[in-house]
């Protein structure tokens, strides 16, 4: 939650999960990322860095390379086009993979898809659990990760995009809607060209 209302980007990271019960999430790490209020973008560096400290670790790939968990600073928690497009990309190869997201508003999404097999996908619940141990918040700690990692992009972003589509007021929608209008202004301007 911290990590979540530092900013007022969207935020990425990988899911740790415990060793007996990978469902169960102990720990978030961010790596390097490139942020937007509507999109992550992970360091590809970043991302073979995290792997291979997480091996180090003696941490199994299921544990730390299979939950995705990033915010929306929005109200809604469902996956925009491009989550769709980045967990299909970089988490389909795996047997597993779950996307999570964490929307401001207090709105949580999680779907388990299965890659193997009878491919499968569902939406599960998600529940803090108050039963296992906690080792107490750390703000500090946590801001210093915040502030290594993400570096927002919305200031140059803006640059490129105000002078052609945009309107301000879409800043005010959440990403789904979002990214619906600016579709269909996309659409609109190859119509015309
Ligand atoms: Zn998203």
């Amino acid at each position: 939650m911290f990590l979540r209302d530092y900013g007022d980007t969207e935020i990425g990271g990988f899911a740790i999960s415990a060793a007996d019960n990978l469902l169960l999430i102990e720990d978030v790490q961010l790596v390097k990322q490139q942020c937007t209020t509507v999109t992550v973008v992970f360091d590809d560096t970043a991302v073979a860095d995290f792997f291979d400290e997480q091996v180090d670790a003696g941490r199994r790939p299921e544990q730390f390379a299979r939950v995705w968990i990033h915010t929306h600073p929005g109200k809604s928690a469902e996956p925009s086009n491009t989550d769709e497009e980045t967990f299909a990309r970089c988490f389909g190869s795996s047997d597993w993979s779950i996307m999570a997201i964490v929307a401001a508003g207090g709105a949580t999404y999680a779907r388990l898809q299965f890659n193997v097999g009878p491919a499968a996908a569902i939406t599960i619940p998600m529940e803090i659990d108050f039963t296992s141990e906690f080792p107490g918040s750390d703000c500090e700690a946590w801001e210093r990760e915040y502030l290594a990692c993400v570096r927002s992009m919305d200031a140059k972003w803006w640059d490129c995009r105000t002078s052609s589509l945009l309107d301000e007021r879409l800043l005010d929608y959440d990403d789904t809607d979002w990214f619906t209008s600016m579709e269909a202004a996309l659409t609109k301007e190859d119509y015309f060209d």
